[in-house]
């Protein structure tokens, strides 16, 4: 179990590291992304870019990661911008996550509805 996810982990590394930094297009690298949270496949990693040092946060659903991982990063230049302005991840939000993760059933239809609901 512990080395199925190490490899989980190594992939999910490798393809993070794919991709660009949106604001100064360095390629990240493999040793600055930190898996933050996890539940069953959905990951959250965050990796910090090694020419800008701004942070950018992929959430990950892992349900075939070898053939097709599905990466959501599309940040519009208004979220971006949103998301510059926003504190950088503190220990409490990795906490947040943790908590919040413990407790989500999977359902996220309800999920989303809910937070429409909200905003
Ligand atoms: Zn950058």
């Amino acid at each position: 179990m512990a080395d199925f996810s190490a490899r989980q982990e190594r992939l999910l590394k490798q393809q993070v590291a794919s991709h660009r930094c949106p604001h100064c297009r360095q390629s990240f690298q493999q040793e600055h992304v930190r898996v933050a949270a996890r539940h069953e496949g959905l990951w959250v990693v965050s990796v910090r870019c090694a020419m800008c040092r701004k942070q950018q946060v992929f959430w990950i659903a892992l349900s075939d990661l070898s053939e097709h991982p599905d990466l959501i990063c599309d940040p519009s230049p208004e979220e971006l911008e949103a998301f510059e302005a926003m504190p950088p991840v503190a220990p409490d939000d990795v906490l947040d996550m943790y908590q919040f993760l413990r407790d989500f059933d999977g359902d996220f239809r309800r999920l989303f509805s809910n937070k429409s609901r909200q905003t």
